[in-house]
This record gives structure tokens, sequence and C-alpha cells, in this order.
């Protein structure tokens, strides 16, 4: 068969067989290596979208197929049963980095806020009574897909055809404080927001907003639960996103590139909300295995090791101004937006086609929120990586400004 039959063929199967729930780019990819992935024909692309923020090492990283072999052959799957030997490891670990005390391990990113708003509920209920139930979240968020992350998603296409939800979220526009501290109140038991919206649009909260958000939680002893499963874990150039900001949550939510493309999610917490829960109020049978767990503290090793937090910041950097040029010089670029290597170019059409048309130069650009071309690339990207990557989007950027 062709290469065309070969990824026909995939595609019609899945026509037939998958709920139909994605809009897939039409490009079967069979591998990848570094910031490259490779099509069924070879056909070579750059990546700046890593999985969705995910495979912040890149493909196929020497250190992570090699620890996974080893590991596979000792043991993937023992369950929360048991104790194993890396789960405690990666709770240290991420606690050292966080400054927060206590950690729990889900399978992915919507598990993680439901995690964090159960316990801010049982610490609210031990806090407050029954009432301090209520939760306070940010129109235009993404927080995942099923029901209380859902509830706290403050963009109707995602809740639509769904309800009834939680209906104790009250949402209020991102730096809009005022109507924050309209919203919080004694019963309030968490606020939770995304320091930087990463499906919404790379939309930033300032730090103005955040710390009224960590005024108002202390006040009303509620949770301040920052949503980092997009942002955290180095994309802003810090371990922590709440790290670059300056304003330290009582809860984290972590999950994408945590274990480098293995299912893995997680919160952290103060101890003062971690003791609320008491045995057997939660659990997962998957969560925390040995094999996503050490890889986990292989992740965190190599982003030390091969400082690429550095990277992160100074191609980040290069980044950020050659979207700004792209503002500059071409109309239909309106705003570039984010830090680090997770940025946003606003645009004044739909961004989807650009996105399209860049996959057929070999590069990989994903769009959001209908006009926003996002960019999540692996933290090992360099600045000929961005230069490639610019290249492409201004041949179909369309017009010139005029200079002025
Ligand atoms: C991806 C994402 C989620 C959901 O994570 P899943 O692993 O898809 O469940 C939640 N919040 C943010 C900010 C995300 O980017």
């Amino acid at each position: 068969m062709s290469t065309n039959e070969n990824q026909d063929a995939v595609v019609q199967r899945e026509r037939q067989f998958l709920l139909q729930t994605y809009s897939r780019y039409p490009l079967v990819i069979a591998r990848g290596k570094g910031v490259f992935l490779f099509d069924l024909d070879g056909k070579r692309y750059l990546d700046f979208v890593a999985g969705l923020g995910v495979n912040a090492l890149g493909h196929a990283h020497p250190r992570i197929v090699k620890t996974i072999r080893e590991q596979c052959a000792r043991a993937i799957h023992l369950s929360n049963l048991y104790y194993n030997e890396y789960q405690g490891l990666l709770a240290e670990k991420l606690c050292q980095l966080s400054g927060l005390q206590r950690a729990f391990f889900s399978n992915s990113g919507t598990e993680a806020i439901e995690g964090s708003i159960k316990l801010a509920r049982l610490a609210g209920h031990r806090a407050g009574g029954e009432a301090k139930s209520r939760l306070v979240a940010l129109q235009g968020s993404y927080h995942g897909r099923t029901f209380g992350s859902m509830s706290l998603t403050g963009q109707d296409k995602y809740r639509k055809g769904f309800e009834p939800l939680l209906e104790e979220v009250t949402f209020v526009a991102r730096n809009d404080a005022e109507a924050l501290r309209a919203a919080v109140s004694d019963n309030t038991c968490a606020i939770v927001l995304e320091p930087i919206f990463g499906e919404g649009g790379i939309y930033e909260c300032s730090m103005e907003f955040l710390q009224e958000c960590r005024r108002l939680a202390d006040q009303h002893r509620a949770a301040l639960i920052f949503d980092e499963i997009q942002c955290g874990l180095g994309r802003t150039g810090t371990i922590f996103a709440f790290q670059t900001f300056g304003v330290t949550p009582d809860i984290v939510a972590i999950a994408k590139p945590i274990a480098a493309g293995l299912p893995l999610g997680a919160f952290l917490a103060k101890e003062e909300f971690a003791s609320a829960i008491a045995v057997g109020q939660h659990g997962t049978t998957f969560g925390g295995g040995p094999l996503a767990c050490r890889i986990a503290l292989e992740y965190l090793a190599i982003l030390d090791e091969e400082r690429l937090l550095e990277n992160v910041a100074r191609v980040g950097a290069y980044l950020q101004q050659e979207l700004k040029l792209l503002t500059e010089r071409y109309a239909a670029a309106q705003e570039g937006r984010g830090r680090g290597l997770i940025q946003g170019l606003q645009l004044d059409l739909p961004a989807r086609p650009i996105v399209e048309q860049a996959l057929s130069e070999g590069v990989l650009f994903n769009s959001t929120q209908d006009t926003v071309v996002r960019f999540l690339p692996p933290f090992l990207l360099q600045e000929k990586h961005v230069d490639k990557g610019i290249r492409v989007l201004k041949k179909y950027l369309g017009k010139k400004r005029r200079k002025g």
C-alpha cells in the first residue's frame, strides 16, 4: 500500500469505530526524535505543540527511553495497596521544589483538579461547616472534562448539554479584583485559577490580581488553588508558574509534562489543607505507579542537569520578541502573549487554516479559541527552530502593515 492509502486506512478506521469527539489534523504521526516528529512517509515536522505541552523533553529522550525500559522489566503497576520505591521520592521532590507539604498522584490533569476540590471541600467543611462549600473560578478558564473540573471551566462550549453541573461555582472575570471581592465570602472553600490561561488563549493573571486572590483566600480561610497543569513544571522558566508570579497557592495541580508522556497528574497541598483528608476518602487504582513516578523523577533530574529552565527562559524571550515583530509587521497579527515556552499569537482571522498550511510546510502549531496560534514547544527548542516557525508563519499571515 502507498503511504496515502495507509493514512486513509487509519482515518477511515477511526471514523468508523471511535466516538467522534476529536477534530484531528490530517496527519498520522509514526514517531518522534527531539523537537521533530515523522509521519508514515518519514516526512519531518518541527513540533511547537509537544503533545499539548506534555513532551517537554521532546520525543525519545535517551534517558527516558532507557529508564522506561529498565523499570518496565521490574514493575509497571503495583496498586496503592502496597508501597513502591518511587511514589514517596517523587512526593518529597515535588514538596521540596514547591514548598508545599504533601502530594497526591492521579493519572490526568482533570483528576488532579477533582482531588484538589475534594480536599478544599473537606477543609472548608472542617473550618466553616456544611455551608462553606462555594467555589470561585474565572470566566474563560479551562480545568478539564470531568464533572467537577467542567463545573469550574468558565466556557459555555465545554458545559453545554451536560447540566446540571456543580452549582456552587461563581465565575469572575480574570484580573477583575472588584468582582473577586464581591464573589468571595466566608462560604467560599476555594478560589481556583490558572495563572496563565492555556486552552483559554494564553492570558496571564496579573500579579496584583493573584495577590488579591491570596489575601481574600487568607481572610476567608478558603483554599487558593492554582491549576498549573499546562503552565507549570518549567514552561514559564521556573518549576512552578507561581514562582514566576511570586504568589504561593495552598494547593497546586500539575500533570501534562510531569512523566514525559506517561499519564500522571498530581496535586500538592499545604499541611493545613492536607490534614483535612482521612484514610479512605480519596484514591485511584493507577495513580502514582512505580513506572510513572520513576519517570517523573527522571524528568525533574533532566530539567536540572540539562539546564532546561535556562533554555526555556532564553528561547522563550527570543520567541516573544519574534512574535512582537510579527505584530508590528503583519496586519493580521494583533498581539503576542505569554512567556517562556507558553505563548500565543492573537490573530484577527481564523488560526486553524494557518495551522493546516504550516503542516504542509513541516511545522506543527496548534490553534485555540479560534484565532490564537498557541506555542507549547519542547523545552529543547533552539533559536533556529523559532526562526523556522516564524518563517513559515510569515508566509500565511497575509498583508504587511503600512509603514506609519
Ligand atoms: C490539559 C489541562 C487540564 C486537563 O488535563 P487532562 O490531563 O486533559 O485531564 C486541566 N487544566 C489545564 C490548565 C489544562 O491545560
